[in-house]
């Protein structure tokens, strides 16, 4: 018996497996992870909005829903996108996902064909490029500096390529760069993929973390072609573990979305649905989102003023006004995961930035998380890597 060739193209995470290495030493102290903090999940109201809602739709949360998402849920999320992303988004644009991690792994089978070519950023989130992997495309990176993607290569990619069918972007506190793109390299962007026959997925599990700087509108609210797929979530703004995340897209789209969530798992989980409704229906969603920005604002403040002073002045980074990931850039020629052992000897771990290209990646980099360790944990881990990094660079 043998696994079919899609498996083949499926390889084990290379993130999950340096945690792995990390976890099996004690008490490190590890910027490595890709968690919300625990800690600010709203128990207390979750407690309570769940028990409201078995009191007054028990039948309907155990009962089987729509393929499309619950008819509730829907509105509340297109309302969502009018309001905070000013998308002209109405229920039969949106369809719920299990997780954003759903929302990627049906765009890529929904779209895909062997031969494809999928361009993503340098560096991307692996996730979303694992997720196209099992259709035999190939993917060509295109390069990121500070003000996001860099549009004279995006020219020239798609220009080059006419076999590019998808592009995946997050535009928004990138995970693993923590960047924002800025306005104008929005417009620019879709200025260009208009000239293309291409579809592109705008990943945005982030964008409502802002915690400096001002909103910038999502590639979406500027998507006047019906090209743009935005993928949202409630993993960061409320918590991962309800895998309530949703799809924008042009109506036509959603209507192929539905048909494909309808075959790959009928539907999803009801009862979680209606927990995110009961809960951004009738408690302060908005108040808990200011009280995530304010705790990554603290943490990320503190991790980078560290940075600052005890880093070697080779070492660059990003300063992220958002997410949950600072992108370290070390001089040339020096491995990230080269150091790694020595690191986590040292008691500090981190994810070395080759792990995050679609092909090869720079070796020189780091990513380094700062929403699930405490002020403590910054303040000596960041130390203890400063003078890890000052033997090498
Ligand atoms: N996209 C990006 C950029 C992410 O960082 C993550 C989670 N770390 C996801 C998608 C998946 O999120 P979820 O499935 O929990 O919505």
């Amino acid at each position: 018996m043998g696994y079919s060739i899609r498996m083949d193209r499926v390889k084990p995470s290379a993130i999950r497996s340096v945690q792995k290495r990390i976890a099996s030493k004690q008490g490190v102290i590890s910027f490595a992870a890709g968690l919300p903090d625990p800690d600010l999940f709203p128990m207390d109201d979750l407690k309570k909005s769940t028990m409201e809602m078995i009191e007054k739709k028990g039948k309907q949360a155990f009962q089987y829903g729509l393929s499309k998402g619950n008819r509730e849920l829907l509105q509340v999320l297109a309302e969502r996108m009018q309001r905070k992303e000013g998308v002209d988004a109405k229920p039969e644009n949106i369809v719920v996902t299990t997780g954003s991690q759903q929302g990627l792994a049906m765009t890529a089978m929904l779209f895909l064909d062997e031969g494809d070519i999928v361009v993503a950023e340098n560096p991307s989130y692996l996730g979303g490029i694992n997720a196209c992997r099992p259709y035999g495309c190939s993917f060509l990176g295109v390069d990121t500096d500070e003000d996001g993607i860099v549009i004279s290569d995006l020219e020239r990619v798609l220009a080059e390529n006419p076999k590019v069918k998808l592009l995946y972007v997050i535009p928004n506190f990138q995970n693993p760069t923590g960047r924002a793109w800025t306005l104008e390299r929005r417009k620019q962007f879709m200025e260009v993929i208009n000239r293309y026959d291409v579809v592109v997925i705008e990943d945005n599990p982030y964008g409502e973390i802002r915690f400096k700087g001002e909103h910038i509108p999502c590639l979406k609210s500027m998507d006047t072609m019906g090209k743009v797929i935005y993928l949202g979530s409630c993993s960061k703004i409320l918590c991962p573990g309800l895998r309530v995340a949703w799809i924008c897209a042009a109506p036509e789209h959603a209507v192929m979305y539905e048909r494909l969530k309808e075959s790959l798992d009928l539907q999803c989980n009801e009862f979680a649905q209606l927990q995110v409704v009961e809960y951004m229906k009738n408690y302060d969603v908005e108040g808990h989102i200011r009280k995530i920005q304010a705790a990554y604002k603290e943490k990320c403040d503190l991790m980078l003023s560290l940075m600052e002073e005890n880093f070697p002045a080779s070492v660059k980074f990003t300063r992220p006004e958002g997410g949950m990931f600072i992108w370290v850039e070390l001089p040339e020629g020096l491995d990230a995961d080269g150091i790694l052992d020595e690191a986590v000897e040292a008691g500090v771990a981190y994810i070395p930035g080759e792990f995050f290209y679609a092909n090869d990646g720079a070796k020189n980099a780091m990513r380094l998380n700062f929403t699930t360790v405490s002020e403590e944990q910054i303040r000596k881990g960041i130390v203890l890597l400063a003078d890890v990094l000052k033997k090498h660079a």
